[in-house]
C-alpha cells in the first residue's frame, strides 16, 4: 500500500492549514465562549474553495475525492474543532443530494453551498428516536401535489443558520418492514410552520450551531422527495458510510493538534529543575499520543482511498469512525495532564479541545453503534 501523498493532496493539506492558522486562533476562543456562529468564516472558506471539497466542479466543488476532504478536516480540526466544524458542516447533507437527487436539485442545492450563499442541515435525530433511526415520527403525509410534515427534530446542527435541510419522514408507517417507511425530503427553512431553536450550553464544539426544529403542517411540494419514496433509512445509512469517514479525521485532526500543544509545553515548562519533556512518564504519553494517532490515520485513509476507489467498506469506516474518535478523547484527555492545572483552565487551547472532542464519540451514529456495526460484520449477521 502507497502512504505517500501526491503533490496535490500535500498543496491541498498545506493550504488548508494555512486559511486555518491564519483564520482561526483570533476568534477560536470568542466563538467558543460565546456560543457564536461565524457566518462569515463560511463564506471566506468558500472563496478558498474548502466548502465542497468532494463536490463535483460542475457544481461549484472542487472535484476531489474522500481522501482530500479528510485531508482538509483534519488540518481545520488540528487548530480549532469548533470553526473546522463550521466550515466541514456547512455541507452537512449536500453528498445526499450528490448520491440521490435529480439534476436539477443538484443544481438548485449544491451551487449555493459551494459558493458560500447557504449552509445544509440533516435532520434525522427526534427527541425519542436518536441511535434507532428506523424510529422516527416525524411525518409526511401527502396532500395534492405536496408533502404535509409534522413532528421534531433534536440536536440538529446548523439548525438556525441553515437554508434548507434533508429531513428523514415517516411516509408509510404502515409498510411491514420497519426500514421501509421512510423517506428523505428536503425543506426549506423559510417555509411556513417552520421553526427552530437554538440549544444553548454544549460542552464542546460550541461554534457550531445545534438547535431543536419544528414542524408545524410545513407544506413542501413533492419535487421536494430525494431519492426514493421508501428508501430514506436505507439513503441515510449510505450517507453516513460516507460522512464517518470524515468524521474520522476530525478526531485524527483534534488529536494531532492536542498532542503538538502538549509537545510544546513540556519543552518549556519547568519542574525539579528539569523540563517536563525529560521526564520518561512524560515521553511515554507523547509516545503514546503519537501511535494512537498515526494507528487512526492509516485506518482513516484506509477507508477514504478505498471510498475513492469504489470500494465503500462499512465496517473499516465504522474501524476509522470509532478508533479516531477515542484516539481524540484519549489525547485531548492526555494533553490537559501534560499542562496540570493550566490545562484546566480556559485559557489554554486543550482545555476547549478536552471539551470539544467528545462530540466526536456521540454524532453521526455513537462509538457503542460503531462496535455493533463492526461486530455484525465479522459474525455475519
Ligand atoms: C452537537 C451535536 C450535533 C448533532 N448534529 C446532528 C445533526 O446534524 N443531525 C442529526 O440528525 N443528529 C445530530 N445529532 C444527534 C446525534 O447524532 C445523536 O445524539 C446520536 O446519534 C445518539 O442519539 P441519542 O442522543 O438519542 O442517544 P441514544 O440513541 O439514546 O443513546 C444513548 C446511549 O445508549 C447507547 N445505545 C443506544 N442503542 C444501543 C444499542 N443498541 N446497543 C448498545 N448501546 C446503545 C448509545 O451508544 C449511547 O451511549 C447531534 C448531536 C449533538 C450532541
Amino acid at each position: 500500500m502507497d502512504f505517500e501523498l501526491t503533490k496535490d493532496q500535500q498543496d491541498i493539506r498545506k493550504a488548508a492549514r494555512e486559511f486555518a492558522e491564519g483564520e482561526f486562533p483570533e476568534i477560536a476562543q470568542e466563538c467558543d465562549q460565546e456560543e457564536k456562529y461565524p457566518r462569515d468564516l463560511v463564506t471566506k472558506a468558500a472563496e478558498l474553495g474548502f466548502i465542497g471539497v468532494n463536490l463535483p466542479e460542475e457544481y461549484g466543488g472542487s472535484g476531489y475525492g474522500y481522501l482530500e476532504k479528510c485531508l482538509v478536516t483534519e488540518e481545520l480540526w488540528r487548530v480549532d474543532p469548533g470553526l473546522g466544524s463550521v466550515v466541514i458542516a456547512a455541507t452537512f447533507g449536500a453528498d445526499m443530494v450528490e448520491l440521490y437527487g435529480t439534476e436539477e436539485q443538484k443544481k438548485k442545492y449544491l451551487v449555493p453551498l459551494t459558493k458560500g450563499e447557504a449552509v445544509m442541515g440533516s435532520a434525522i435525530t427526534e427527541p425519542d428516536a436518536g441511535s434507532d433511526v428506523s424510529a422516527i415520527t416525524t411525518t409526511a403525509r401527502r396532500d395534492g401535489t405536496d408533502y404535509l410534515i409534522n413532528g421534531n427534530k433534536m440536536f440538529i446542527t446548523n439548525g438556525t443558520v441553515a437554508s434548507y435541510f434533508n429531513v428523514i419522514c415517516l411516509t408509510d408507517p404502515d409498510n411491514t418492514s420497519r426500514h421501509r417507511r421512510h423517506s428523505v425530503i428536503l425543506v426549506e427553512s423559510d417555509r411556513k410552520g417552520f421553526e427552530a431553536n437554538k440549544l444553548p450550553h454544549k460542552l464542546g464544539i460550541r461554534a457550531s450551531d445545534t438547535a431543536e426544529l419544528y414542524f408545524k403542517d410545513v407544506r413542501v411540494p413533492q419535487e421536494n422527495l430525494i431519492g426514493e419514496e421508501g428508501m430514506g433509512f436505507y439513503q441515510f445509512m449510505e450517507f453516513f458510510n460516507r460522512t464517518r469517514i470524515h468524521v474520522g479525521s476530525e478526531g485524527v485532526g483534534i488529536a494531532q493538534g492536542a498532542m503538538e500543544k502538549a509537545i510544546t509545553y513540556a519543552k518549556n515548562r519547568k519542574q525539579f529543575g528539569q523540563t517536563l519533556s525529560s521526564f520518561q512518564a512524560i515521553q511515554f504519553k507523547i509516545a503514546e499520543m503519537a501511535t494512537r494517532i498515526q494507528a487512526a490515520r492509516n485506518l482513516v485513509y484506509e477507508a477514504a482511498c478505498k471510498a475513492d476507489r469504489g470500494e465503500l467498506d462499512h465496517k473499516l469506516t465504522a474501524m476509522a469512525k470509532w478508533f479516531a474518535g477515542e484516539t481524540g478523547v484519549r489525547v485531548a484527555e492526555e494533553a490537559v495532564q501534560i499542562h496540570g492545572g493550566y490545562g484546566y483552565m480556559g485559557e489554554y487551547d486543550v482545555e476547549r479541545f478536552y471539551r470539544d472532542a467528545k462530540i466526536i464519540e456521540i454524532y453521526e451514529g455513537t462509538k457503542e453503534i460503531e462496535k455493533i456495526i463492526i461486530g455484525r460484520a465479522l459474525l455475519g449477521r
